[in-house]
């Protein structure tokens, strides 16, 4: 049951910077329209858990170069990915009756389950969604890298790493037009290239556990059920 077949259970990570819309804050439309295609792919039986960055609100190196120090700075940031969870929380139960749930790898029970690894298994197999907020929990880290180790702990068979542009290129497509969009890549083949497809800690963890990568543009409606479906979108990064 490889691709082909479709995915059983998912990672999905988003990016904040997404979650506002070009802006501060949350942009109710895009969590909409995020909660909607999840949704979407819930109720076709597939798991879905997803890790949320937080660069709408706050990123610890840009506060880091302001001068705050860098580990409190990197604690700001994990809580502001907190509030994009809930958010996203809020439109899939309240829209779309998907039970979900957040657990944080910074305790706040008032808001949020603590980060239980086997009970958020227990909550995808029930077919609630399950949300990871505050990233690994540790300063010096990103939320990609909480993705990739959520995706390896709860034994999820792909990282569906959604962006804003269509996959791997050969170069950067804003700087480049003849930049050529990959198909399929290796991990090696990505890091003898040079390409980036998350930081260098969230890939080198893919890599070493044989976790392939989906690279795939989130502004595209439907894109996160044909990659669950396992259709051929954006860019597959494997062993
Ligand atoms: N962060 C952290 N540890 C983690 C995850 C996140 O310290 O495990 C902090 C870090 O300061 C980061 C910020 O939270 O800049 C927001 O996360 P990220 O930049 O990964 O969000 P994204 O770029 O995906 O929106």
């Amino acid at each position: 049951d490889g691709p082909s077949a479709g995915y059983r259970r998912v990672l999905l990570k988003l990016g904040g910077e997404m979650f506002g819309g070009g802006s501060v804050g949350v942009d109710p439309g895009v969590v909409e329209t995020v909660a909607r295609q999840i949704a979407e792919v819930v109720t076709t039986g597939a798991q879905v858990a997803v890790v949320i960055g937080g660069g709408n609100f706050f990123r610890g190196e840009e506060l880091q170069q302001r001068g705050m120090d860098r580990a409190r700075a990197d604690y700001i940031g994990m809580l502001g990915t907190v509030m994009n969870c809930l958010a996203l929380q809020d439109f899939l139960e309240r829209e779309h009756g998907i039970e979900t749930r957040v657990q944080t790898a910074i305790t706040m029970g008032q808001v949020a389950e603590a980060y239980i690894p086997r009970r958020a298994i227990r909550h995808l197999e029930k077919g609630r969604v399950v949300i990871f907020g505050a990233g690994v929990g540790m300063p010096y880290f990103s939320t990609d890298t909480a993705g990739a180790q959520r995706a390896l702990e709860i034994g999820a068979e792909v990282v569906l790493l959604a962006k804003g542009v269509d996959g791997v290129y050969t170069a950067d497509p804003k700087l480049d037009p003849d930049a050529k969009l990959y198909d399929e890549i290796t991990h090696r083949e990505v890091l003898e290239q040079g390409l980036k497809v998350a930081d260098a800690t969230a890939f080198s963890l893919c890599m070493d556990n044989r976790m392939p990568i989906i690279v795939f543009n989130l502004l595209v409606e439907g894109n996160i059920a044909r990659a669950v479906r396992g259709e051929r979108i954006g860019t597959l990064v494997s062993t």
